[in-house]
């Protein structure tokens, strides 16, 4: 049919990469643009300044090639096309997908990518409903939590404490959960507005805190069985959008900070279980690990049967974030 057809030939999985310009504090600082890129290429090449024994410099090139490389002049509207675009039709035939921004904090872009997605994919789910898919049962709704030190809040309900919970057919369930019905897009804009508001200013989450939590936007499609809304809608597809947890935040676990430092390890171990998690649904592995974390087990329902992942890695172009950059690129070079 030409659905499966179209379906197939949509990645499985996609790990893209975007640079970010340089910003004026980088420019202040006199740090420079590391990063090169070609256009319409998937190469990247980082260029690290590194000294010898006797203290002269030297120049040490990194190489990389991903699905797509996204440099600081492609728009919001161009990564959406890049990466999301393509699997909005997918998830009325049972897709469920997720896509991951993914990298350093405060510098590299990872909320700016990640917060337009969401709109601009409920904008074409809600168009294909009114069009393509009318008057066929179709609802959409959305949920919006954040995995912190291990525990599930709800952004879109005063960050109320939730519980995971599984049933028999490895589906996962959130109990709890506030799910909302959207018809059209003012409403979603609205909630993606409450669900930020709550990460960034709740009780434990000041600005800085939001950088260690991993913040979840859920859009699920949903039909009755006769396809009119007389009967309970089922899940039928479903999309995600994870703004992940600054990735060297892993690396506080050395902190002298008890909280903190567990908070770094909790990071580390669900970053390094997404890793793994990817990696065995690319090796079409029978076995997907998702035991290892919170965040993977809460998406265990996303990494079975027709599963589609985009990995968005962020990047910033500055010499003085070169060794997180580095960092940032082998962990996507791993994921693919
Ligand atoms: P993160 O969420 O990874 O900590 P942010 O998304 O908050 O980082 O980005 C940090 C700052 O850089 C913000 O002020 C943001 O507006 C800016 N920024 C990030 N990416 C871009 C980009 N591609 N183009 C222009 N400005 C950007
Ligand atoms: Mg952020």
């Amino acid at each position: 049919s030409v659905d499966k057809e179209r379906a197939n030939n949509v990645a499985k999985i996609k790990v893209v990469v975007r640079k970010r310009p340089l910003n004026k504090k980088e420019m202040a600082k006199k740090e420079e643009d590391i990063i090169t890129t070609e256009p319409n290429s998937n190469f990247l090449t980082v260029h690290e300044t590194k000294l010898k024994v006797d203290l002269t410099e030297y120049v040490e090139k990194h190489e990389f090639v991903f699905d797509a490389v996204l440099s600081e002049d492609v728009s919001n509207t161009a990564v959406y096309s890049e990466t999301v675009e393509p699997i909005v039709p997918l998830i009325f035939n049972r897709t469920k997908a997720t896509c991951f921004a993914y990298g350093q904090t405060g510098k590299c872009g990872k909320t700016y990518t990640m917060q337009p997605l969401p709109l601009k994919a409920s904008q074409d789910i809600l168009s294909l409903m009114h069009h393509t898919y009318r008057n066929q049962g179709f609802q959409l709704f959305v949920s919006f939590f954040e995995i912190y030190g291990g525990k599930l809040f709800d952004l879109l309900n005063d960050r109320k404490k939730l519980c995971m919970r599984e049933d028999g057919k490895q589906q996962v369930c959130i109990v709890g959960l506030q799910e909302y019905r959207v018809s059209n897009v003012e409403m979603i804009k609205e909630f993606i507005e409450i669900g930020n508001t709550t990460r960034s200013t709740g009780t434990t989450g000041a600005n800085e805190e939001s950088s260690r939590s991993h913040a979840i936007l859920q859009l699920c499609i949903k039909r009755s069985a006769d396809g009119t809304e007389s009967k309970p809608a089922r899940l039928v597809g479903k999309l995600s959008f994870i703004d992940l947890a600054g990735s060297e935040r892993g690396a506080d676990t050395t902190d002298n900070d008890k909280q903190t430092r567990m908070e770094g390890a909790e990071i580390n171990k669900s970053l390094l279980a997404l890793k793994e998690c990817i990696r065995a649904l690319d090796n079409d592995q029978g076995h997907i690990p998702f035991r290892g974390s919170k965040l993977t087990e809460v998406l265990r329902d996303s990494f079975v049967g027709d599963s589609r992942t985009v990995m968005i890695s962020c990047i910033s172009p500055s010499s003085g974030s070169c060794e997180h950059t580095l960092n940032t690129l082998r962990y996507a070079d791993r994921v693919k």
